[in-house]
């Protein structure tokens, strides 16, 4: 190429270059450093529980203090409230008014899963089963003969609440069974979606009979002694318990140089980490920074814990409360990054994805201006005016982005937490790490992806 055209190309032209090509050597161990750790989280978060719980560990030990309502805050106060045990909200109080805005990443802990139903246990040809609830969007065939653990509570009538961890380490673990292949002929015809249908999503609990001979449920008698034996509990008190049966599998590095992670969770906890680690490792900001991490997301953020339900509000109002300040007058100032994952291309299916506006692995932390399906419906579609001022944040502090749609138009959609942010008045805009084999039992993300979102979520918060 000549000078000439160089020169006039690069004046007006873009050119987006791979992480790698702008990453220094220094980064690149701060970048392992930092995925080993959030390895870590995903081991001990494999639910929503289990995060909220290993969030708050991390947090104290970083000089956070549960907040109680009218307690004094002054610049630099470390808070955090746990929302019934299942979503939490911290905050680090800048220097300046909550009249000028808050600084907010909101990301979600829930992921896709099965839960157990309420009747769940029965024996059926001298094996015991659970039944179980898919829980978000899963592709149900890539959840059998995959191993399970069974994590979560029972509550009970008294109100102690029991946590349950059935599968951990050396235990033994579950599994959905699926056709071998010599029978499964008529089912292979089936697409995939119908193949393997919700009710057949049952977990292979045991097989050994106790008492005598000729007696009915030998099986499932041993099953519930075992979980009696262990947890005090009975047949009826699954009637108030939440238990989740996930990928018994931990967080590994994948591929020969090590540059990406599999797991399962990393939707949308490896943004949900990044939001939290950049929390604990701010100073104290100019404008208040504010870490959620939701639940229910993948179900509509409906319900008590999820991103529409009150209680944002009520963390903020009492913020707020603390320093005369309207609430109504601190959203209308606030930024959200509403940080959830979107689709990685992938290059074995690229008949879904519009290449050129793809999120790329390695292309850094994903941009997304709106989100939605048919036309970007149920998107809150950030003002380009969002979109320039967080071009501009990240910029500044040399966050490798890139900006994407998810997937091809048409081709179908997703939703984020956006929404229920920018409803609030809120300027919010979507952005995450781009994710490989979405919402399967192990994801796949780059490690350099997973950083830049930690480096983008810090850079917001010390938006000066
Ligand atoms: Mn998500
Ligand atoms: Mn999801």
């Amino acid at each position: 190429m000549s000078e000439e055209m160089k020169s006039r190309k690069e004046k007006v032209l873009s050119n987006v270059k791979n992480g790698y090509d702008r990453i220094g050597e220094d980064e690149l161990q701060t970048m392992e450093e930092y995925c080993r750790v959030y390895k870590d989280y995903l081991d001990r978060g494999k639910t929503e529980r289990l995060c909220v719980k290993r969030t708050v560990e991390l947090a104290e030990a970083a000089g956070f203090v549960a907040y109680r309502r009218g307690m004094e805050l002054r610049p630099g106060a470390r808070v955090y409230t746990v929302n019934r045990g299942k979503a939490i909200m911290l905050a680090v109080i800048g220097r300046r008014s909550l009249a000028e805005g808050c600084q907010i990443t909101a990301s979600h802990i829930d992921s896709p899963r099965l839960d157990v139903k309420p009747i769940p246990l029965y024996e059926d040809d001298g094996m015991a089963y659970f039944k179980t609830h898919y829980y978000g969007g899963i592709r149900k065939y890539q959840w059998v003969t995959v191993p399970l653990e069974l994590r979560g509570v029972v509550a009970l009538k008294d109100g102690t609440v029991t946590e349950v961890a059935l599968g951990e380490g050396d235990e033994p673990k579950y599994v959905i069974t699926d056709l071998l292949p010599h029978l499964g002929g008529e089912q292979g015809k089936k697409p995939l979606n119908e193949a393997i249908p919700g009710e057949n999503l049952n977990i292979l609990l045991g097989s050994r009979p106790v008492g005598e001979a000729g007696e009915s449920d030998r099986v499932k008698l041993n099953v519930m002694e075992k979980l009696h034996e262990k947890y005090g509990i009975t047949e009826d008190d699954f009637a108030s318990a939440e238990l989740e049966a996930v990928p018994a599998a931990n967080a590994t590095d994948i591929g020969l140089d090590a540059s990406l992670i599999g797991a399962y969770g990393h939707d949308d906890r490896v943004c949900g980490f990044a939001g939290l680690q950049a929390l604990l490792d701010l100073d104290i900001p100019a404008k208040t920074a504010v870490c959620v991490l939701a639940d229910k997301e993948e179900i509509g953020s409906m319900g008590v814990t999820g991103m529409q339900s009150a209680a944002f509000d009520t963390f903020i109002n009492d913020l707020c409360d603390g320093q005369d300040v309207l609430l109504r007058q601190c959203y209308e100032n606030a930024f959200c990054l509403s940080t959830d994952v979107t689709a990685a291309y992938d290059p074995s299916f690229p008949e879904v994805y519009e290449k050129r506006n793809s999120a790329h692995i390695n292309f850094g932390l994903g941009l997304c201006k709106y989100t939605g399906a048919r036309g970007k419906s149920g998107s809150s579609d950030a003002g380009a005016e969002t979109v320039a001022y967080v071009r501009r944040v990240l910029d500044e502090k040399d966050v490798v982005w890139q900006i994407s749609e998810l997937g091809r138009v048409d081709a179908g959609g997703g939703g984020t937490v956006a929404q229920y942010m920018a409803n609030r008045n809120i300027a919010t805009l979507d952005a995450g790490v781009p994710v490989l084999s979405m919402h399967a039992p192990f994801e796949v993300v780059s490690k350099l992806d997973a950083y830049m979102t930690y480096k983008g979520c810090k850079a917001v918060y010390e938006v000066e």
